[in-house]
């Protein structure tokens, strides 16, 4: 009989076998400001709530009325402009990738700037689309020469902006993407701005998607305060979104899920809170940062800093021998060399951070 290895050497697609997975670090024991999750519990009452409204959902049943009743409560929770429509993903991971199957006509190609979120790039690439990365400037801003430039050349189906980005935490230029947004509607295809970091942001495209058909605004409760519960939304045109929700599949979001979300949009005042002292802490890190000799902490509008530092992976090492697990981002991109991302935690993180790094500088 033909040896495992053989077998997966047959029938494994060569790309994926000599693919890495998504990198997720080992947290155990250390203070964990590595992946933007939002640091606090519910009060312990709302907990007890939570709990009991869990064990009454209907887990023998297939979730279809709790998956309808979270798009109603979002549509209410944002304010969904008339014409348009939102669907569920199981986390925005999930409706990234349901764009990339559901645009893939032949030649399709996928467009956003570098560094960015990884999973524009691995998604396209899995689904065999096209990926065109189109660098930053040196701080951060969209090219916009370059990118209009590659919108004209590679006409993307799918043109992604984070706003803000991820790793670097900005928002982009308003006016720079006001005119991607203008060129993409000249060329066709569709641009989505993935605003996974609203609850910290000052700007959003939502309000204006009735004005823009050719714009997708995708958000997550990830970072919101829900990362464990994997609940993603996509809104747009009416007639767009009936388009990409034909390719989801269709129980992807569990009652208990639905449940829980329906939960946190009932109890939006806590996360709200939440959202408001971790913006001031971010303040007062980007603060504590700039006192730093030798450390560079750039704007952010998320609940992330981005800062450069004389040499990230002995500041990696020295933070994490000293409790606080970060992500240090210089491998992921050239104009990256030195950054660390720092998540904002609670006030005690935040403190046992800086002090972290100051002693490993
Ligand atoms: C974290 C993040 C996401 C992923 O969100 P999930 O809903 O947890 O899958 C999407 N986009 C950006 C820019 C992010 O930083």
């Amino acid at each position: 009989m033909m040896t495992l290895a053989r077998r997966i050497q047959q029938t494994i697609r060569q790309d994926v076998a000599s693919m890495h997975g998504y990198a997720i670090q080992d947290s155990a024991g250390l203070v964990k400001l590595d992946a933007m999750e939002n640091p606090f519990r519910l009060p312990a009452e709302l907990q007890r709530e939570l709990g009991a409204r869990l064990g009454r959902a209907a887990i023998n049943r297939y979730p279809v009325q709790s998956s309808a009743e979270v798009v109603a409560a979002l549509a209410r929770f944002v304010e969904l402009p008339a014409g348009c429509r939102l669907m569920l993903g199981n986390g925005s991971d999930e409706l990234i990738d349901l764009l990339s199957v559901a645009c893939h006509v032949p030649g399709a190609k996928v467009l956003a700037p570098l560094p960015g979120f990884v999973m524009y790039e691995m998604s396209a690439r899995l689904r065999r689309l096209e990926f065109v990365g189109v660098p930053l400037t040196p701080d951060f801003e969209l090219d916009e020469a370059a990118m209009l430039e590659a919108i004209a050349i590679h006409r993307p189906a799918l043109t992604y902006i984070a706003y803000p980005n991820n790793p670097t935490a900005n928002l982009f230029d308003a006016a720079i993407v006001e005119r991607i947004v203008a060129a993409v509607g000249e060329q066709g295809g569709f641009v989505v701005i993935d605003e996974a970091y609203q609850p910290f942001s000052s700007r959003s495209w939502l309000p204006r998607l009735a004005a823009h058909p050719q714009v997708l605004v995708m958000r997550t409760l990830s970072k919101f305060g829900l990362a464990g519960v994997r609940l993603g939304y996509l809104c747009g045109a009416a007639a767009l979104i009936a388009e990409v929700d034909k390719v989801r599949p269709p129980y992807n979001v569990s009652v208990l899920n639905a449940e829980a979300t329906l939960f946190a949009l009932e109890h939006a005042d806590e996360y709200a809170r939440q959202a408001a002292l971790l913006r001031a802490e971010r303040e007062k890190l980007q603060a504590a940062l700039r006192a730093i000799p030798g450390a560079r902490p750039y704007p952010s509008e998320a609940n992330m800093i981005l800062v450069r530092v004389p040499d990230s992976k002995r500041a990696f090492e020295g933070l994490k021998a000293r409790g606080v697990l970060v992500k240090n981002v210089a491998g992921l991109h050239p104009l990256l060399a030195d950054c660390l991302r720092l998540t904002v935690g609670t006030p005690q993180e935040n403190a046992a951070m800086i002090d972290a790094l100051k002693a490993s500088l």
